[in-house]
């Protein structure tokens, strides 16, 4: 018998390392549990990886209905998610989906308390009552097979496999106007659902290139395309490198059990339509002659299959009524964004219509945890919401956000040894987990970032220079972004302001903000989180046009580059953290707890492009 069995074991197993799954595991072995990722793809990140190469977008929005204004509507997600971000900005100028891949891989193997397995599928589990006991998977390329006991079991794997092989009831399908009373959703309910598509990208030459269709490639026409790009010259052209998320199929069939033939077909439509553009009639309008084929996906991007019932079903009048959760883990903001199941099978109807959602809204814990299965927990494109409420809650910023805010309630699940299926009703255990969300970075609606035992309260704080908007003093204000524009957080569960340091441009560099104690004080661990541009977009696009519209390829202007972090102590100054060529917008720093500091600065040197400085929160602890 050439296969192996394996017994491991862990506290926490994400099962599924796409947009959800990685910053889950990421965050979960962060906060101090051991965490098994099972991925069952060589590499990492889903519908993001180079294997379907879409691109991460979350609640800021897009075109018409852009949320992003400089200090008014910072809606870019923060936490794991703006990690991943900047460094892909930074190290990947040359927009290559394999880096992107690599850096995910890079951030899990470097995680102490994670074990990545990759080419491993979830395949089952064992039960008893009502609890997942061990999962079981399988790695064909070893030809070994594993048994892994967890205390909680997250399922991120798209598709709701393994809260599948559990029993856990799902939805699949649109539900029907009444079930939820929604006004979005279809009179009638039905099994029908968003498509899958596959993804191409082509490369500009220097001489004219030609394509050779296959006999199998659908043939498109004109009027096939007149309510999709490519039906008239100009709206794409003349740049062909990246295509075409709306060559959708597949929505009125079984996204699971028929995705060989979903494979097949979506291969066929998207050659077709670069058949159209090379080779079909008034082909030259396309101006693409030189252009040739560089890459086409063989793996269908999956947009809907399984959503799990949970301890709360998220709606539409959830979403667009912004409606508060207190036991909310992550938020979104992106439009209810419904497409025709049919695709372009439906060449009558627009390829998607976008609903916008008016103001960010909270995401509950209990849309993450299971009804009927005691220790599952889920999170991305599977959680618990209806197919309208879904529709917006997919996209994968969102999904990272929701990933990070499990991973983190599980490990404080762990911590505490608390039943999973309990912790939505424990407030000590939602204050818990928020509280470790904020010092992480993420964003949760209304929730201080600054801690009410923070040492810095009891500083006195001053500044080399402040602008009138930005005193030094915002570096403890709740939040560390603005919201308060009229796309962000609703009056009342928000403050005005800019909620940040920003020095004055004439006083120059050096610029140093204090903290002064009364009497010396000993510090763990200081963090500071600097400036990113969070009203802008920013994510690894295969896309020309949109990705010129960021920045990409370098830091965020407003971060800070180069700086120091100097204490007092018996009346010396001495340097203890120098920083050179920073772009991330979290950084942490261990002091050395048997100093009685009298007084701490970070004198910074220079930014990334600003002509000042900018701090948007500082904790220590
Ligand atoms: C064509 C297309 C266009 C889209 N456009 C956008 C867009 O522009 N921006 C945006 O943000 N979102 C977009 N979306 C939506 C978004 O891609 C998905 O909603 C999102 O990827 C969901 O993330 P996830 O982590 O839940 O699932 P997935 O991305 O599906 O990742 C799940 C991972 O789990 C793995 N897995 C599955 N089963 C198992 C198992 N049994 N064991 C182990 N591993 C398993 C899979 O291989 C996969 O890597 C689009 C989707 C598609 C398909």
């Amino acid at each position: 018998m050439p296969v192996t069995h394996h017994e491991l074991s862990c506290d926490i197993l994400v099962a599924g390392g796409g947009p959800a799954g990685v910053p889950c595991a990421l965050a979960a072995a962060r906060t101090g549990a051991k965490v098994i990722l099972c991925q069952d793809r060589p590499v990492l990140g889903g519908n993001a990886s180079s294997e379907v190469r879409m691109h991460i977008v979350g609640a800021n929005g897009t075109g018409k209905f852009d949320r992003g204004e400089e200090l008014v509507t910072e809606a870019r997600e923060s936490g794991i998610i703006e990690e991943i971000r900047l460094d892909n900005a930074v190290q990947n100028p040359q927009r290559s989906a394999s880096v992107f891949d690599l850096i995910l891989y890079d951030k899990c193997r470097t995680e102490p308390n994670l074990e990545l397995m990759l080419n491993t599928t979830v395949v089952g589990c064992e039960l008893h009552d009502s609890k997942i006991v061990a999962a079981f998977a399988e790695r064909p390329s070893t030809e070994d097979r594993f048994k892994i006991s967890a205390s909680i079991f997250i399922d991120c794997t798209g598709d709701g496999r393994l809260g599948a092989e559990a029993g856990a009831a799902f939805m699949e399908g649109r539900e029907g106007r009444e079930e939820f009373n929604e006004p979005l959703a279809n009179e009638k309910p039905d099994s029908q659902r968003l498509g899958s598509t596959i993804l191409l990208q082509a490369r500009k030459h220097d001489k004219p290139m030609p394509f050779f269709a296959p006999s199998w490639v659908r043939p498109f026409s004109k009027d096939d395309l007149k309510l999709r790009l490519y039906s008239n010259p100009g709206e794409e052209a003349p740049t062909h490198e990246y295509g075409y998320w709306w060559a959708e199929w597949g929505g009125t069939l079984d996204t699971i059990k028929d995705n060989e033939e979903i494979r097949d077909e979506l291969l066929s439509i998207a050659l077709g339509i670069w058949d159209h553009i090379k080779n079909g009639e008034g082909a030259e309008r396309f101006q693409a002659d030189l252009w040739a084929l560089d890459w086409i996906g063989f793996l269908p991007g999956k947009r809907e299959s399984r959503r799990f019932i949970g301890q709360h079903i998220l709606t539409e009048h959830d979403l667009l009524s912004s409606r508060e959760f207190k036991d909310a883990i992550a938020y979104g903001g992106w439009s209810l964004d419904l497409h025709p199941p049919e695709g372009v099978d439906a060449p009558d109807t627009e390829p998607c219509i976008q609903h916008p959602v008016p103001r960010l809204y909270d995401i509950p814990l209990r849309s993450c945890i299971a009804r009927d299965v005691e220790n599952l927990m889920f999170a991305g494109r599977n959680i618990s919401a209806t197919h309208i409420a879904f529709s917006s809650t997919r996209v994968m910023a969102t999904c990272a956000a929701v990933g990070q805010g499990v991973g983190t309630a599980a490990a404080v699940a762990v911590a505490e040894g608390q039943p999973a299926s309990k912790l939505a009703e424990n407030r000590q255990a939602i204050e818990t987990i928020q509280t470790q969300l904020s010092k992480d970075d993420a964003f949760l609606i209304g929730h201080d970032v600054i801690a009410s035992t923070d040492p810095g309260r009891s500083a006195r704080i001053t500044a080399s220079s402040e602008q009138p908007e930005g005193p030094a003093s915002n570096v403890l204000t709740p939040q560390s972004r603005s919201v308060h524009g009229s796309f962000g957080v609703e009056n009342g569960r928000t403050l005005t302001g800019t909620h940040r340091w920003m020095s004055e441009p004439q006083a120059g560099f050096p610029a140093w903000l204090r903290f002064e104690w009364p009497t010396g004080i000993s510090l763990n661990r200081i963090q500071l989180s600097f400036d990113t541009g969070l009203h802008r977009h920013l994510t690894l696009s295969h896309h020309d046009g949109y990705s010129s519209s960021m920045q990409w390829g370098t830091p965020q202007e407003e971060t800070v580059r180069d700086y120091d972090i100097e204490i007092l102590i018996g009346g010396d100054w001495t340097r203890t953290v120098e920083v050179r060529g920073n772009y991330q917008r979290l950084n942490r720093h261990d002091l050395d707890p048997s100093l009685l500091i009298e007084a701490l600065q970070i004198r910074i040197h220079s930014t990334n492009g600003l002509d000042h400085a900018r701090i948007a929160a500082v904790q220590m602890e």
